[in-house]
C-alpha cells in the first residue's frame, strides 16, 4: 500500500493510492464558541441541493449536540470503540488509523448504521445530562455542559469514500479538491457510506444511490462561498483554501487560523483523513474531551481563543467571518480595520475593528424629533 504524509498525525501512514494533493483545496474554519444550533446551515444545504425524491434524511449539513448527539446517531462513538485506545506522542500520532487499522478486504476500518440511526437528525438535542431509553435522565459524574457541532463533509485530502468504492464513482476535483459522488457511476453498493467514518457519504433510500455534500462547486467556481456558509445566522464560518504546512499563505484566512495561530483544528484527526474543515473548540468544555476529538492541539487553540482580544490580526479576521458571501482570497489588518480581498487583489469588504459609537442628541433639533422613547 503507498505510503502518504499526513501533516495532521506528523507521520506518513498508509493509504490505497498515493498522495494526490490538489493545487487548490477548498478548506473552511467552524467556531464552535459561537453556534447556536438554528440550522439554518442545515436548511440553507437542503433548500439549495437537497430537493428530490428520498431527501427526508439527506443531512449534508447537520448540527448535533455534543457530548450525546450524533447523525447518524452515536457515530463516533461506535467507531472510536472498534479503534480502540490509540495514543500520540507530543504532536505525533502513534495509533493506528481507520486505513492501518483496515479489516482484510476492507479499505478502511468502519461500520454501516442501522436505518433507525439516520432517522433522528437531533436526537440529544440540548442534552447537557444524557438519556437514557424511557427518557429518564441519569446522573452523570461530570459537570453539565454541551455545545453544538456543525458538521458538513470534510473533503478529506484522503478520502475513505473515495478509497472504497468499488466502482471508482468518487473523485477528488484538481482545481479545488472537492470530492464528489458520480451519480452515474453509483450502484449504491454502500461502501462509502461504511468507510466515511464522519458517515458523510448518505445513502439515498429511494434513488438507490450515494450523495453527499458538494460544497456548492457551482458557487466557489464563481468566487463565492457555500450556502451554509453565507447563511450561518450565527457568522461561525468562513471558507478559503488551505495549502500544505510548507507552503502556508499568511494571508489566506484558512491558512492563517489553522497553520499560523493554529487556533482551529481538524475533527478526530486521528482517523487519518486529513479533513479540510476545522473547528475552533467550545471554551467552557472539559480538556480531555476536546482532546480526544480534536487532537493534542486543543490547549494551544484554546489559548489562542481566550486571548483573542490582545491579537489584531486574528481579531480582525473573526470579525470577517460572515461579513460577505464573496470568497476571501486575503485579508489583511490595518488602520483599526480588517480588510477582505478577491482573488484578484480587489477590495470586497471592510469591517472596523471596533464599532464606532455614536451618541445622538436626545432631541434633534434639525428634524425636531425626540430620539427616545419619551411616553
Ligand atoms: S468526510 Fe467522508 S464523505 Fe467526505 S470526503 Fe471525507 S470520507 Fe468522503
Ligand atoms: S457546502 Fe454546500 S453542499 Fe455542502 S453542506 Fe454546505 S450548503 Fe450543503
Ligand atoms: S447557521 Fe450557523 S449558528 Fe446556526 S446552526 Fe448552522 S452553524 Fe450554527
Amino acid at each position: 500500500m503507498p505510503k502518504v504524509f499526513n501533516w495532521q498525525l506528523n507521520r506518513e501512514m498508509d493509504y490505497p493510492y498515493p498522495a494526490a494533493i490538489p493545487k487548490k483545496q477548498f478548506a473552511a474554519v467552524f467556531d464552535l464558541n459561537k453556534c447556536i444550533a438554528c440550522q439554518t446551515c442545515t436548511f440553507a444545504c437542503k433548500n439549495s441541493w437537497t430537493v428530490g425524491r428520498g431527501q427526508e434524511f439527506m443531512f449534508w449539513n447537520n448540527v448535533e449536540t455534543k457530548p450525546y448527539g450524533g447523525y447518524p446517531i452515536a457515530w463516533d462513538a461506535k467507531l472510536l470503540e472498534m479503534l480502540g485506545p490509540q495514543g500520540w506522542d507530543a504532536g505525533t500520532y502513534t495509533g493506528k488509523t481507520i486505513f492501518e487499522a483496515a479489516p482484510a478486504g476492507r479499505a478502511a476500518l468502519g461500520f454501516l448504521p442501522e436505518e433507525l440511526d439516520w432517522i433522528h437528525p437531533n436526537i440529544g438535542e440540548d442534552e447537557t445530562s444524557g438519556i437514557v431509553p424511557g427518557g429518564m435522565h441519569m446522573t452523570i459524574p461530570h459537570d453539565v455542559w454541551n455545545f453544538y457541532l456543525p458538521r458538513i463533509c470534510n473533503h478529506c485530502s484522503f478520502p475513505a469514500c473515495l478509497a472504497a468504492c468499488p466502482r471508482k464513482a468518487i473523485y477528488k476535483r484538481k482545481e479545488d479538491g472537492v470530492v464528489l459522488i458520480d451519480q452515474e457511476r453509483c450502484r449504491g453498493y454502500r461502501e462509502c457510506n461504511r468507510a466515511c467514518p464522519y458517515k458523510k457519504a448518505m445513502y439515498n433510500g429511494i434513488t438507490r444511490l450515494s450523495e453527499k455534500c458538494i460544497a456548492c462547486f457551482p458557487m466557489i467556481e464563481q468566487g463565492r462561498q457555500t450556502q451554509c456558509i453565507v447563511n450561518c445566522i450565527g457568522k461561525i464560518r468562513i471558507a478559503g483554501w488551505i495549502r500544505q504546512p510548507k507552503d502556508i499563505d499568511e494571508e489566506a484566512p484558512v491558512d492563517f487560523m489553522v497553520h499560523v495561530r493554529k487556533v482551529a483544528l481538524p475533527l478526530y484527526p486521528q482517523f487519518g483523513l486529513m479533513m479540510n474543515v476545522y473547528y475552533m473548540p467550545p471554551i467552557h468544555v472539559p480538556v480531555p474531551y476536546l482532546q480526544q476529538m480534536f487532537g493534542p492541539g486543543v490547549e494551544h487553540a484554546l489559548e489562542v481563543y481566550r486571548n483573542v482580544k490582545d491579537d489584531e490580526q486574528l481579531l480582525g479576521l473573526f470579525l470577517l467571518m460572515g461579513s460577505t458571501d464573496r470568497w476571501v482570497d486575503k485579508f489583511r489588518v490595518k488602520d483599526g480595520k480588517a480588510f477582505g480581498y478577491d482573488a484578484k487583489g480587489s477590495e470586497i469588504v471592510r469591517v472596523p475593528i471596533k464599532e464606532p459609537n455614536f451618541v445622538r442628541p436626545f432631541h434633534d433639533v434639525a428634524r425636531n424629533t425626540f430620539r427616545h422613547n419619551i411616553t
